[in-house]
């Protein structure tokens, strides 16, 4: 029973911008997934649709059994299941890092302070950030910036994760921090889909790369081809 189903699903922005060509596109349960191509192929708009950041407007989606129609109720479950990574962190500066966590929408006034603490400590340390719970967002590197935006994606406990760019904002002596988190990430099981330039995680852990231009998906290789593909 894959975890996502795309058929045949087409988009438009504005009335004749068409930014996803009949996109068939099946995610197996825990599988992991690379999409390059160029930019503006439709890259980021593909994976929004999945957590209803951006709706499509023909065709079928459908998310762990959810299907993404015109139905306010399915956008919120389906936003329980499915958690997202920025390339911009996306971050609260006037929170700290540990507010950002259990103050963060989807959280706050669901259980008591002080298992919201408990909890959001706990993904700190799976990311090895919890040193800095007190501090602001701006007086972290990009790098730690960007590993309290994957923990705080992580509280939610989603099946599904979604990266768009994680390291295209960061220094390079940056990435490899990131992309360790995100490898721990994938030997957990968490179905991840994430559009990349960065070859380092789909060689890791990507069970699949997908290679999109003007709106479609033009190939779909195993990374070990991919990569040794001239
Ligand atoms: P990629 O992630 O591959 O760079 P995007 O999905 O961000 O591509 O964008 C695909 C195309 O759609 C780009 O040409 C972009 O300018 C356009 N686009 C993205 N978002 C919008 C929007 N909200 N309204 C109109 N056009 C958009
Ligand atoms: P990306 O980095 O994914 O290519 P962009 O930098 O093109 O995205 O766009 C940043 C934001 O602006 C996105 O949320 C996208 O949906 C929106 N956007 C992009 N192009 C347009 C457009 N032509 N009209 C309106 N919004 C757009």
């Amino acid at each position: 029973q894959p975890i996502i189903i795309f058929d045949k699903v087409n988009k438009w922005y504005g009335n004749n911008f068409h930014v996803l060509r009949d996109i068939d596109l099946t995610v197996a349960k825990g599988e992991r997934i690379v999409i390059c191509g160029p930019s503006g192929s439709g890259k980021s708009t593909l994976i929004r649709c999945i957590n209803r950041l951006e709706e499509h407007q023909q065709g079928r989606l459908v998310v762990d059994g959810i299907e993404l129609a015109d139905d306010v109720k399915a956008i919120d479950q389906v936003r329980k299941e499915v958690g997202m990574v920025f390339q911009q962190f996306n971050l609260f500066p006037h929170l700290t890092v540990l507010e950002n966590l259990t103050l963060s929408p989807m959280w706050v006034g669901k259980m008591p302070k002080k298992e919201a603490e408990e909890k959001a400590m706990h993904q700190l340390n799976r990311v090895r950030i919890a040193e800095q719970a007190e501090k602001y967002p701006l007086q972290l590197s990009g790098g730690q910036q960007q590993r309290v935006a994957i923990a705080r994606a992580l509280c939610l406990k989603p099946k599904i994760m979604l990266f768009d760019e994680p390291t295209s904002a960061l220094d390079p002596e940056m990435i490899k921090e990131v992309l360790d988190v995100m490898i721990a990430m994938a030997d957990e099981g968490i179905t991840m889909l994430c559009v990349t330039h960065e070859m380092g995680f789909a060689k890791a852990v990507a069970d699949r790369v997908i290679f999109m231009d003007q709106g479609q998906i033009v190939e779909q290789n195993n990374p070990h081809d991919f990569f040794n593909n001239p």
